[in-house]
């Protein structure tokens, strides 16, 4: 946390107009931001509590930014790609970012995801909360019930665990091991089917698939169907 209390953001970003603007828009919403526009001097800079980081950027790439920062520290990264290509966002995932938004994004999706990506990454059991509602979704983790627009849905003990996990922190990608580890209490390294028939029929049950995406060979993330 910066001084005055909001989160401190570090943009690495070489488009100065994309960087100038993305610097506006946070700062009026109560963040204290830095700007760099290179690989290395990301990877120089006083280390802040969340980074935004660019893929293209002009000495080396964001990819390879990522890599050198998570050799030496687990601090939040938010990937902005250019490019609306799977294989990008899954490589990002892949090599340690914890989220990525692809351009051109909104200034308010963009916001949300620093504040879950850093929510994340302060202290998941204090900031758990018992209730959810996402969209017409409501989740009631100590009553282990779930209401769609005020239907009851009928879920396993396992559905529940998995959706309440995915709800906890909505819009975030959760990787199929940390949803193995916290759903069903094991590491896990192999085939991971039986996530997969959880997330089947819970999307079954709620009617619309959208509700939860998979992210290919990374995982899932909860977000309202558009
Ligand atoms: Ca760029």
């Amino acid at each position: 946390m910066s001084d005055n209390g909001g989160v401190d953001v570090l943009i690495v970003e070489d488009d100065d107009a994309i960087a100038s603007s993305l610097a506006t828009g946070l700062t009026s919403a109560g963040m204290s931001v830095r700007r760099v526009s290179n690989g290395a001097d990301a990877v120089a800079a006083k280390v802040p509590d969340i980074y935004l980081l660019d893929v293209g950027l002009p000495d080396f790439d964001g990819f390879e930014v990522c890599r050198r920062i998570r050799q030496s520290h687990q601090t939040p990264i938010i990937m902005l790609t250019a490019r609306n290509e799977e294989i990008d966002r899954v490589f990002g995932l892949e090599i340690g970012a914890d989220d990525y938004v692809t351009k051109p994004f909104g200034l308010r999706e963009l916001i949300a995801r620093i504040r879950a990506v850093t929510r994340r990454h302060g202290s998941f059991e204090t900031t758990t909360t018992e209730i959810v509602d996402i969209g017409g979704l409501h989740i009631d983790a100590d009553a282990r019930r779930i209401l769609l627009n005020g239907e009851l849905i009928d879920l396993t003990a396992k559905e529940f665990d998995l959706l309440a996990y995915l709800a906890s922190q909505p819009g975030i990608v959760h990787r199929r091991n940390d949803i193995m580890e916290a759903v069903w209490d094991t590491n896990w390294y192999g085939p991971t089917k039986t996530l997969d028939a959880h997330v089947a029929a819970i999307r079954k049950k709620l009617g619309n698939a959208k509700w939860i995406e998979a992210i290919r060979s990374v995982g899932f993330r909860l977000e309202a169907p558009q």
